[in-house]
């Protein structure tokens, strides 16, 4: 029997972000802005704010149906200081929506604690917040907070892979569900080498944590080789490796 894949959607409820750490450098929002003539330091909300609770004309169901994956927040950053504005209402509409799943990634898990709302508790069994950390200083910060942090669901994202990332001391098989790992696309990329990503590989096979390495980035360096990968065959290629852990 074929396993069921829920559908996903895309909700972008603010647009625009500031640059914070190393893997920012490169920001995918700021290279799609820069071609539309877009300013990405100036954070905006969308026409899609209220997406989650927009229900049909006539049968006043809700457009997102039960069960989908919601994909939030890629065009920004949803702990950003600019949108404390807007937060509590997009809380609000999570709320309402528990009937569907929620996923967002940060690099500011620090802005968590002052973020939630009261009702928060140990997080919501419908929202999975997940962690960027591009290389060992940014792990070495983010990750004992992020550990720490009242989230039902964490994942751990190491992309752009910087530089070798040593998770052996964050215990992450007692609280991570997955580590990602994947290198830098588009012009001026830094390279990602095949070394790190597999000792990221290796600490999950340790810890019992998924592992999944999704794309080489457009540099990529296996046995002291450095390769060019067109973007179309980034993920790919990445598969092909096979290194993937359930
Ligand atoms: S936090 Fe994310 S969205 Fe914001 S600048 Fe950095 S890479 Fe871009």
């Amino acid at each position: 029997m074929n396993a069921i894949i829920p559908s996903s959607k895309m909700w972008n409820l603010w647009h625009g972000c500031r640059k914070l750490s190393a893997g920012c450098a490169h920001c995918y929002v700021y290279r799609g802005d820069e071609k539309r003539g877009i300013d990405s330091a100036s954070v905006v909300k969308t026409a899609s704010f209220d997406a989650p609770i927009a229900r049909k004309k006539r049968s006043g169901e809700y457009k997102i149906p039960a069960g989908t994956l919601v994909y939030t927040c890629f065009t920004s950053d949803f702990f950003l200081e600019e949108a404390d504005p807007w937060r509590a209402e997009a809380w609000d509409m999570m709320r309402e929506r528990s009937d569907l799943r929620f996923l967002m990634i940060t690099k500011r898990i620090d802005r968590l604690a002052e973020c939630v709302p009261a009702d928060w508790g140990d997080g919501w069994e419908h929202v999975t917040i997940c962690c960027t950390v591009e290389n060992q200083d940014r792990a070495d910060y983010r990750l004992p907070i992020y550990r720490a942090a009242p989230i039902k669901h964490k994942r751990i994202i190491c992309e752009p892979l910087l530089g070798p990332i040593d998770l052996a001391p964050y215990h992450i098989g007692e609280w991570t569900e997955q580590v990602v790992a994947g290198g830098e696309s588009g012009a001026g990329a830094r390279s990602c080498n095949f070394d790190w990503v597999m000792s990221l590989r290796e600490e999950c096979a340790r810890q019992g944590v998924s592992f999944w390495f999704k794309q080489t980035g457009a540099q990529f360096v296996k046995a002291g080789k450095l390769y060019t990968i067109p973007r179309r065959l980034q993920h790919s290629q990445a598969r092909k490796a096979g290194i993937n852990l359930p």
